[in-house]
């Protein structure tokens, strides 16, 4: 279910929104404070915010700022007053994705909502890399240097996910459960195998053993 959070300190709006998104089918989560906002958004389960500019504790734009500087991509929408134009362009520089201006009608913020979530959506990873490495998720190819590497399904699933962890250490255990999926028996050599295909294919040097721990693409 798509998780919206909605960091508004007035009572009237927050509620609102919240209703007028619970019966568009969304989570909505409400917090009052900047601190509360900044908390929660930065743990990266909400698919977008709504943030109020004034807000106690630390304002919208801070936290904003925030956010961006610790990366997040979560697209956000502003809150702000109709007059306070500054705000918006302060706001637009400041990395929100839209902003509204109050008062508002419920479906013209909800139409917003939309609108950025599909952005979010459409611009979701379609191509891993690491180096001249690439998978491209999409059309389900693998490439080492331009050139393309023939790889199985599980061999292609394996390859995804060193890559989407690429630099850290997966344990044999974590790769089991999330390429093959099923209850492992904690003895199989079935990943070890499988890094020995990859390595054939990709080269040796790419994933590397890290003893008694796992393995790693570098
Ligand atoms: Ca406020």
């Amino acid at each position: 279910m798509t998780g919206i959070l909605i960091a508004e300190d007035e009572e009237r709006i927050s509620s609102f929104i919240e209703k007028g998104l619970k019966a568009a089918g969304f989570q909505a989560t409400v917090v009052r404070t900047g601190p509360d906002a900044l908390e929660l958004a930065r743990t990266g389960v909400f698919d977008l915010v709504v943030l109020d500019i004034g807000l106690p504790g630390l304002d919208g734009l801070e936290v904003m700022r925030r956010l961006r500087a610790e990366g997040a991509k979560t697209p956000v929408i502003i809150l702000t007053a109709r007059s306070a134009v500054e705000d918006v362009l302060a706001s637009l520089e400041g990395g929100a994705n839209d902003y509204m201006a109050k008062p508002f009608r419920f479906d013209e913020l909800l139409a917003r909502i939309r609108l950025r979530l599909n952005d979010a959506s459409s611009a979701v990873e379609t191509v891993l890399a690491a180096g001249d490495l690439e998978l491209d998720l999409r059309g389900r190819r693998a490439s080492v240097e331009g050139r393309t590497v023939d790889l199985s399904a599980r061999e292609f699933a394996l390859a995804e996910e060193l890559l989407r962890h690429q630099g850290q250490v997966l344990s044999r255990e974590q790769l089991l459960s999330r390429v093959w999926g099923f209850d492992f028996d904690p003895g199989s050599n079935v990943v070890d195998v499988y890094v020995g295909y990859l390595r054939q294919k990709f080269g040796a040097a790419r994933i590397e053993t890290v003893r008694g721990m796992g393995y790693r693409l570098v």
